[in-house]
């Protein structure tokens, strides 16, 4: 069994743990940066990106989150999370982890498409993802070294670049935890090669 953190600061890290809990693995809610040395694999959940990271500095969480990534451990960043891995933020002076070399837009379908559900295909996940957007940003820009996992009205809305996974929308809103599964499949794949190594 895996062990999958969720930061807990804020946003919607208890409906992550329960998606992780449904895939048969124990979820910790991260709320002590002490924690990240317990954890196989960590999930940065949707909220609201501006007050996450407030929260991150404030926590002291800012050195101890590049450095989980630097133990090669994977990353999956939801909504606001996606919007924390990103290495620029269009509009905006600064980003925030700048772990993931995407740009993107935040807030970026619209007012009146606030909220929404569409059904997604997400490679190498499902052809039926029902996936819930909520104020939800997209990813303007990778590089050749991503690999784009779904797009939606052309815009790319999943990505994974390595030991990176983002996601625009919330995918532990429902009862589908393919996405779930398959961030857990690459802990797993992560886990056996730090073990061999
Ligand atoms: N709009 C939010 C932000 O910019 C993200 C929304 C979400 O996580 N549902 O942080």
């Amino acid at each position: 069994m895996l062990t999958i953190g969720v930061l807990g600061l804020q946003g919607a890290f208890r409906e992550h743990k329960q998606s992780v809990e449904a895939c048969g693995h124990e979820a910790i809610i991260v709320k002590k940066k002490e924690q990240l040395t317990e954890i196989d694999g960590l999930v940065l959940p949707g909220g609201e990106s501006t007050t996450m990271r407030r929260l991150i500095d404030k926590y002291d969480f800012f050195d101890a989150l590049r450095q989980f990534e630097q133990s090669g451990k994977p990353i999956f960043g939801t909504c606001a999370g996606l919007i924390l891995l990103a290495k620029k933020i269009n509009g905006q002076a600064d980003a925030h982890l700048k772990l993931m070399d995407m740009v993107v837009e935040r807030n970026a379908f619209g007012r009146q498409r606030d909220s929404f559900e569409t059904q997604l295909e997400i490679k190498g996940v499902a052809d039926d993802f029902e996936a819930v957007f909520i104020r939800a940003p997209f990813i303007a820009e990778v590089k050749e070294n991503t690999e784009v996992l779904a797009t939606y009205q052309d815009k790319i809305v999943a990505a994974q670049q390595g030991q990176f996974l983002a996601a625009a929308f919330h995918p532990e809103l429902t009862d589908d935890h393919r996405l779930m599964q398959y961030f857990i499949d690459q802990v797993k794949k992560n886990k056996l090669k730090l073990a061999t190594n």
